[in-house]
């Protein structure tokens, strides 16, 4: 395993204390943070590779909370969400695992470039996402797209994702989490949410599902089940510390306290939200319930870029322009909520999320020498650059990526795999599928 020192860094360690260093060192002792402190309190041990940084700003690993890998973007755009549903759809009816696991390594490689250290996937052949995650080194989270219902016999099965269990969770050495994986109240029976909650007790792992994304949506699963969304999940006994839950857009003041109350987590996908015209959630509302928010971007289809830096722009801005409060969703929250509170929405606040001794080297480091970075002034505050962290940073600025203190992108680019060849493989790929889907356009099905 890896041991090296970076030094003269800017450091925002989002710890308990949101403690910022100004000229701060790190060391990695086989793959995880053994010192982080000024440069001039740190002890460098010898004959370990220093890597000066002078210039640069080091944070903790970015995690996306809620995506979907794809070859698909910008194929279905301008539609509502029940509208673009069935589109969606005849995607996983011409998925193959060939190419899922191309879907896969292209979605993996772009948040890598956009400094994301740990994805929260929702796919098919997940064995194959595995097989990608592997390639890049990527840190994942892999929770099938199961349904039940008869007609959506098309995505993953039950029995794949007890077996994604039983092969792939806590491998690559723990970089890989299986998780109970529930598509949308509408695809799943209730004996694959009580199923859900009974293996996840069983093999420890946890529960992610769709919830309350769009006003439509609500009025439907009112109709068909007589109770809201929520109430529904909570019916079905899936609520709970284990339990994610995408979207949450149409939560009333009564949900949210009850999600605070189960100890549930929320990924937050403000991007999809706006482009999909499902709403604006009621983040503030939840925060100060006490729920844990982590942001997602729901993946390329419905955002279409895999950037947590526009996700963290974007849920800050989204919240200033429709409440007319400038004060609200500060820089420091939502840096918090792209790092440890994704973390801790994931279960893994004690190992990842903030650079703390004794954490895995899960690491971002971002060059400050660009146009739209500067001027720079840094103090024990954050400075100017807390602020344009997330209003002016982007994946451009993403110069160095590890992952359990093994470097995963060097300057901007990939080290494990070709950048070159995973973009054209999901070249190639992409417009067979986009074919795929073309010659299965007669069995699109609307949703209710
Ligand atoms: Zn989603």
């Amino acid at each position: 395993m890896s041991s090296f020192a970076i030094r003269h860094a800017a450091i925002f360690t989002v710890d308990p204390d949101n403690r910022v260093i100004a000229d701060g060192a790190l060391v990695v002792e086989d793959g995880m943070i053994r010192q982080v402190g000024d440069v001039r309190e740190v002890t460098i041990p010898e004959g370990v590779e220093v890597i000066d940084a002078g210039g640069h700003a080091l944070l903790p690993g970015l995690i996306d909370c809620h995506s979907h890998s794809s070859l698909m973007r910008g194929v279905t755009e301008n539609m509502p969400l029940m509208d673009w549903l069935p589109w969606y759809q005849l995607e996983h009816r011409a998925m193959t695992e060939e190419y899922a696991y191309h879907s896969a390594r292209l979605c993996y490689l772009e948040a890598l470039q956009s400094g994301i250290t740990c994805v929260m996937d929702m796919f098919r052949y997940m064995d194959r996402c595995a097989d990608a995650a592997a390639d890049l080194g990527l840190r994942v989270q892999l929770a099938p797209y199961v349904a039940d219902r008869p007609g959506k016999d098309f995505f993953s099965t039950r029995e794949e994702n007890r077996q994604l269990i039983r092969s792939h969770h806590e491998s690559q050495n723990g970089r890989i989490r299986v998780w109970m994986g529930l598509e949308h109240l509408f695809y799943c029976t209730e004996d694959a949410y009580r199923d859900a909650a009974r293996l996840s007790r069983e093999y420890g792992v946890g529960i992610h599902t769709h919830c309350s994304e769009q006003k439509e949506e609500e009025q439907a699963v009112t109709a068909e089940f007589g109770r809201r969304s929520l109430a529904m999940l909570d019916h079905y006994g899936i609520l709970g510390e284990r339990t994610l839950l995408a979207h949450c857009v149409w939560l009333n003041n009564e949900e949210i306290a009850r999600v605070a109350d189960t100890g549930t987590s929320i990924a937050h996908c403000p991007v999809s939200n706006a482009k999909l015209a499902s709403g604006v959630a009621r983040v503030p509302e939840m925060l100060a319930a006490g729920v844990t928010v982590g942001l997602g971007t729901d993946g390329p289809v419905c955002n279409n870029s895999l950037s947590l830096f526009e996700e963290m722009k974007f849920a800050s801005l989204i919240q200033k322009a429709t409440r007319l409060d400038a004060t609200v969703l500060p820089a420091e929250q939502i840096l918090r909520m792209a790092t440890i509170n994704g973390a801790r929405a994931l279960g893994l606040d004690r190992e990842i999320g903030s650079l703390e001794v004794g954490k895995k080297a899960d690491l971002l480091l971002l060059d400050l020498g660009g146009a739209n970075m500067a001027p720079v002034s840094v103090n024990e505050q954050g400075g100017n650059l807390i602020w344009n962290l997330v209003f002016a940073a982007g994946p451009g600025n993403v110069s160095g990526v590890w992952v359990d203190g093994r470097q995963l992108l060097r300057r901007g680019e990939a080290v494990q795999v070709s950048q070159q060849a995973v973009i054209a493989d999901a070249q190639r790929q992409g417009l067979a599928l986009h074919e795929a889907c073309r010659k299965l356009a007669h069995t699109r099905m609307s949703m209710v």
